[in-house]
């Protein structure tokens, strides 16, 4: 088992990452809870929740909530159903809220946890790898009409308790999205890392100690940036690296089309291409991408424009005035924020497409 402690401003809290620790969650908590709340969803819940409730004090009353899986749950109407269902629960102050799944069930009850009464305590317990980012680091939130994660907060969990047992069950495509935050969090923090990565052949998700390494080693460069900067000013645009085009691929090829770190992997891929030009340095280009062709990521790009997807690139919150800021690196472990004016980015989205739709 790896532990990561996080300190965030008002508290700090443990991530624990190992093998079966779903059999003694009891031992994780930081005091005894007699009122304790668990979200989860239909398709993780069959397999975990029982083995999480068991560990949990005899004596606790638990309330289940279990909801349908999908990014749809981030939605005003089910935060209100949720806190409805706490009310009914009588949650107090002193109560718990348990976090059961990846990272929507995160945001989503996090959120709720957050602003029922005020805020009580609640606990991420992950269950996907992307898990690893979304439950580090206090940002919680559900979507509105005009954009994702419009609505939320910064609320630290009190502990995170992740049992990488439960990634046995996660589908290939979700491992993949997972191990792309992964990759991104070494390039930016950690070359041995990098070069571990790309020394295997395939990603196992049946490989317990290899997985606690991976998912332990991302979490401490993602931790060692939200510690030195929580509330996103300037070092946390770091961990955007692959995203400004990432985020422009997954709106503009309908979400769903690709899995979030897939269309991040694709967007490092342009990320680093670009900062290669622009400092000469080199940043294992060809290893990245035959890691990427190894474990089958999507690099077939046919039908995008390159117009439409600089303009929402520009449209990122990480813009200004129109112009993009986009991470790039200097070398590996020194990321950088950098301008991009508006022609040289559509010149480079424009044959980075044609080569991309490209079998
Ligand atoms: P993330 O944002 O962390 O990638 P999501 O919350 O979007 O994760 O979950 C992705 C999908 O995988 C959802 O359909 C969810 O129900 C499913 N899922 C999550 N964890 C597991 C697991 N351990 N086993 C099987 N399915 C899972
Ligand atoms: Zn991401």
């Amino acid at each position: 088992m790896e532990q990561i402690t996080v300190k965030a401003s008002q508290s700090s809290y443990k991530v624990s990452v190992g093998a079966g620790i779903r059999h003694r969650l009891a031992d994780f908590l930081p005091k005894t809870y007699q009122n304790v709340f668990i979200v989860s969803d239909t398709r993780i819940a069959p397999h975990y929740l029982d083995d999480y409730i068991a560990s949990l004090l005899p004596n606790a009353k638990v309330t289940k909530k279990i909801i349908e899986p999908g990014e749809a749950a981030k939605s005003k109407e089910m935060y209100f159903d949720i806190l409805d269902s706490m009310f009914e629960a009588q949650l107090d102050r002193k109560s718990l809220v348990l976090a059961l799944g990846g990272g929507v069930i995160g945001d989503l009850a996090g959120f709720v946890a957050s602003t029922y009464m005020r805020g009580i305590d609640f606990i991420q317990l992950p269950t996907t790898i992307l898990a690893h980012d979304s439950s580090v680091g206090g940002k919680v939130a559900i979507n509105h009409e005009t954009g994702k994660n419009l609505i939320g907060s910064f609320y630290p969990p009190v502990a995170v308790v992740y049992d990488v047992d439960t990634i046995t069950t996660l589908p290939e495509k979700e491992v993949r999205s997972g191990y792309a935050e992964l990759i991104k969090e070494a390039y930016i923090g950690d070359g041995a890392f990098l070069d571990q990565l790309f020394a295997r052949e395939k990603l196992d998700k049946g490989n317990q100690d290899q997985l606690i390494k991976d998912l332990s080693s991302g979490i401490k460069v993602k931790t060692k940036i939200v510690e030195a900067d929580e509330k996103e000013n300037d070092m946390r645009k770091f961990l955007n690296l692959g995203h400004t085009l990432g985020h422009a691929i997954e709106a503009e090829a309908g979400y769903g089309t690709f899995t979030h770190g897939e269309a991040v992997a694709i967007g490092m891929l342009f990320a680093l291409e670009l900062s290669e030009k622009r400092f000469g340095a080199n940043l294992l280009l060809d290893e990245f991408q035959s890691w990427l062709e190894r474990n089958q990521y999507p690099l077939y790009l046919p039908d995008l424009s390159a117009a439409r997807l600089v303009t929402r690139m520009q449209m990122d919150k990480k813009s200004e005035n129109k112009e993009v800021h986009m991470v790039l690196l200097r070398e590996i472990g020194q990321p950088v924020t950098e301008k991009v004016d508006h022609d040289t980015l559509f010149d480079a989205v424009t044959s980075f497409l044609e080569r991309m739709s490209r079998t």
